[in-house]
């Protein structure tokens, strides 16, 4: 078990840590409690508001002291669940925004006139240039299905696609695969990821689920078979935090095997869902607070804005932007490399 705990956080070192403290890091890195709570939400997965839990301190601090590494890094991410937005189902949400104020979509207008995803996209890519980075693009490679809730919106034999893949791959961000929602049940990351690094001519090592799917016991041996090395996916889908309670990336632990993969996960901190706009002020403080618990550990996280979003609220943009200030004023280093 202690060959384990090392390994997931790559210590070289002897450690002391008690049989008790091995077994709870354990847990806690494959989201033992949740799963064993049975509890699952609308989306069918285990997460939720009840079962978030709090950073563990007195192992983070433990751990903190064994790691080798010892800088406090952010990876700025986005998940692109839409390039084209001329589509019918782009249609049919611009008619139930008129009429639902819970939807919120581009209006007719910016339809007509095709508001362009890609060269916002594109401008999104130069402020964060501005600021010292190139953030990470997650892209679905799944079949077109925009009718299904859960399904791909992107068509990647689409010329829009195409010339949405083409302005990343000339503006060199990092690329990796928005493993679809049924991934985990098809066990299709293989060929999901395959596909994509043929329509890139790119290799694909970094994922992260649709709506957060993945199955926890499964997600390693699946990313590692898909070849993927750096996995994006566990976080909250309504709260931000740290869902295995440590704020530090760590090689994720294939439980069926009884091994440590070599897949390194990086823990969701933050995602931009409109709801976080409604209290902005609360919103920006536990963001301060979580982020003042990876400095003191020198920990790694990664933080999701959908380009949609930034291009629909501006609110929401501006956040984006104090989110980038207080990482960089905390001294985070911001999204190295990824080998
Ligand atoms: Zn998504």
């Amino acid at each position: 078990m202690t060959k384990l705990v090392k390994d997931a956080f790559s210590i070289e070192t002897e450690v002391d840590f008690s049989e008790k403290e091995l077994l709870e890091i354990i847990s806690c890195l494959t989201l033992k409690d949740e799963i064993e709570s049975g509890y699952s939400d609308k989306f069918h997965l285990h997460h939720e508001e009840n079962i978030v839990k709090h950073v563990n301190h007195i192992l983070s601090s433990k751990i903190s002291g064994y790691k080798k590494e010892k800088s406090f890094t952010i990876y700025f991410t986005h998940d692109v669940d839409w390039v084209k937005i001329n589509t019918p189902l782009s249609y049919l949400k611009s008619g139930l925004s008129g009429t639902l104020r819970k939807i919120k979509w581009f209006s007719f207008s910016e339809l007509y006139h095709r508001r362009n995803l890609i060269r916002f996209t594109d401008e999104l890519i130069a402020f964060e240039k501005i600021h010292g980075f190139h953030s990470i693009f997650f892209l679905p490679s799944s079949n077109y299905d925009p009718f299904n809730r859960y399904g791909s919106r992107v068509d990647l034999n689409d010329k829009t696609s195409k010339d949405f893949f083409q302005m990343l791959l000339s503006n060199n961000v990092g690329i990796g695969l928005h493993g679809s929602y049924h991934a985990r049940y098809k066990n299709s990351y293989a060929e999901e990821a395959k596909k994509l690094a043929e329509a890139l001519n790119r290799e694909i090592t970094m994922h992260r689920n649709h709506y957060l799917n993945f199955d926890p016991a499964n997600l390693w041996q699946q990313m590692e078979n898909a070849g993927i090395r750096y996995d994006f996916s566990i976080g909250y889908i309504y709260d931000q935090g740290l869902r295995t309670t440590l704020p530090f990336s760590f090689k994720g632990l294939d439980v069926l095997q009884n091994r440590i993969s070599n897949v390194t996960g990086i823990p969701l901190l933050f995602m931009d869902l409109p709801d976080t706009l409604t209290d902005k002020e609360k919103t920006i403080r536990e963001f301060r607070e979580n982020i003042q618990i990876l400095k003191t550990y020198n920990g790694t996280a990664s933080i999701l804005f959908h380009a949609e979003n930034l291009c629909l609220y501006p609110e929401l943009f501006e956040l984006y932007s104090q989110i980038i200030d207080i990482c960089k004023s905390e001294g985070a280093v911001i999204n190295p490399e990824l080998k």
